[in-house]
């Protein structure tokens, strides 16, 4: 949710941005086309006054004139006088630059006025008003006895900010920040609630749908919002419901199987001939397979529970795989398998039952999918912090793609050549083990064989 915040914060400063160079084009617009002259025939009309009043003084000595202009300099003017003779006096703010163009120069020679504050020299235009050049000025002539002069004049910057100015510049300060805190806590604002949305659709993902969202608001927002916990109330019924019907369902399969399975094992003990020994076989297989797919399903529904009750206690797993050996002796030696382990001892707080059904699954897979004459290994290492066990086989194996899905629900490489698979094993088996905050990756290759390597934390399950 940073990028939205942040993509909400730059855009605001574009569009400020963007207004700022739209506003100073037009404002240069408007100065470009009716303000600048207006300037400039204001500024020729001062210039005469001063100029009118300079001659009816009828006095021909340069000292009363300069006590004159320095008064009127003092009014807020910048002012430069120059005689036919190239005499130059100056008056209020100096110019930065005192250089003036060929036509300024037609003041004094043919007694013509100057518009220099009329002319645009600078590209920043409006700007240029403000430069403190000689050039950037309006000139008058004026005669005072025989003597033609020129006067240049312009209005001085400092005084032409004047405290409305500075006041009118800090409005506009307050207003820039005031504005840019306001986009920034309004962008929080709206965004904090799609955060929520989003941390409350991860837990729904993790099918917790009590997540508490707490948004009342009237907009748009409010009203995602609002069906948003529709959904989540929706959603946890239909998980009730699935969850509820999955139970009903498996428990009400138990016991007609193991009808059907009681009555196969009972027909088995009779004299049958080759082809019923078959058909009774297969309703005993078939009835085996139904009530493990069951079983499976009930125990999946029951750790998909956000709250499965985990019965942690100090489990040895050494011993636990020797015991699943144990078990499936028979078959092992049923299918010429041979096994051998490295089993040091290894204590781990887990919950035992769950534990169980991960060695069983995998040491029943491990001979599911072996070849005949073929071994199994299983070894458990510490390293720091975690127990490492791995079942590996000599088996049929799977190929990369195979691999990556043998812990998807109901999957199965090839569900016609085993009939006693459901494919849930696995999925199990990876469910339980991260149920134990640990890790189980898969290794295959197509008639080489597998393993299976499970990384259980031990620290972490301790401090729980
Ligand atoms: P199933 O009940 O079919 O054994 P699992 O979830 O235990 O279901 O396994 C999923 C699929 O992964 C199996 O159908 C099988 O094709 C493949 N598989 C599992 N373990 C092995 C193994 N040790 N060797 C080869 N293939 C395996």
């Amino acid at each position: 949710m940073k990028t939205l915040y942040r993509k909400f914060i730059i855009a605001t400063l574009l569009i400020l941005g963007i207004s700022i160079v739209i506003a100073f084009i037009l404002a240069n617009w408007v100065y470009m086309t009716s303000t600048r002259e207006r300037i400039d025939a204001q500024n020729v009309k001062v210039a005469k006054e001063v100029t009118s009043s300079l001659e009816q003084m009828h006095s021909t000595s340069h000292l009363s004139f300069k006590a004159y202009l320095d008064s009127i300099s003092k009014l807020g003017y910048q002012i430069y006088v120059l005689s036919e003779t190239g005499e130059e006096f100056e008056f209020g703010e100096p110019f930065s630059k005192k250089n003036l163009p060929d036509e300024a120069m037609k003041v004094v020679e043919q007694k013509e006025i100057y518009h220099g504050m009329d002319s645009s020299r600078s590209p920043w235009m409006m700007m240029s008003h403000f430069s403190n050049q000689l050039g950037n000025t309006v000139g008058v002539p004026f005669t005072i006895g025989d003597e033609d002069y020129g006067l240049y004049l312009r209005p001085n910057n400092k005084l032409l900010f004047s405290d409305v100015h500075v006041i009118f510049a800090w409005f506009f300060v307050a207003v820039s920040i005031v504005s840019i805190t306001g986009v920034i806590w309004f962008a929080k604002h709206l965004i904090q609630p799609i955060t929520k949305l989003t941390e409350a659709t991860r837990e729904i993902t993790r099918e917790n749908f009590n997540f508490p969202l707490n948004i009342h608001r009237k907009d748009e927002i409010g009203q995602l919002a609002e069906s948003f916990s529709t959904m989540q109330v929706q959603l946890q019924h239909n998980d009730e419901a699935r969850k509820s019907f999955i139970n009903n369902v498996s428990h009400d399969f138990q016991s007609p199987l193991m009808n059907i399975q009681g009555y196969a094992e009972l027909l088995k003990t009779q004299a049958l001939d080759d082809e019923h020994r078959e058909y009774v076989e297969i309703i005993d297989q078939e009835s085996k397979r139904l009530s493990n797919l069951t079983k499976q399903l009930l125990l999946l529904t029951s750790l998909d529970q956000k709250s499965y009750p985990m019965k942690r206690g100090m489990t040895r797993i050494d011993t636990q795989i020797k015991e699943t050996v144990r078990r499936h002796q028979w078959r092992l030696e049923e299918k010429e398998i041979e096994i051998s382990y490295h089993l040091p001892p290894a204590p781990i707080l887990a919950d035992a039952e769950l534990l169980m059904t991960v060695w069983d699954n995998l040491l029943t897979n491990g001979i599911k999918y072996n070849q005949p004459g073929g071994s199994i290994f299983i070894k458990i290492a510490q390293t720091d912090g975690a127990t490492i066990i791995t079942f590996k086989d000599t088996g049929i194996g799977m190929s990369k793609e195979q691999a990556s899905k043998a812990f998807e629900r109901f999957y199965r490489v090839d569900a016609a050549r085993k009939k006693d698979g459901t494919g849930l094993g696995l999925s199990i088996v990876k469910h339980i083990i991260e149920l134990h905050n640990g890790k189980i990756e898969v290794e295959s290759e197509i008639q080489k064989g597998t393993a299976f390597t499970i990384k259980l934390p031990i620290e972490k399950q301790t401090e729980e």
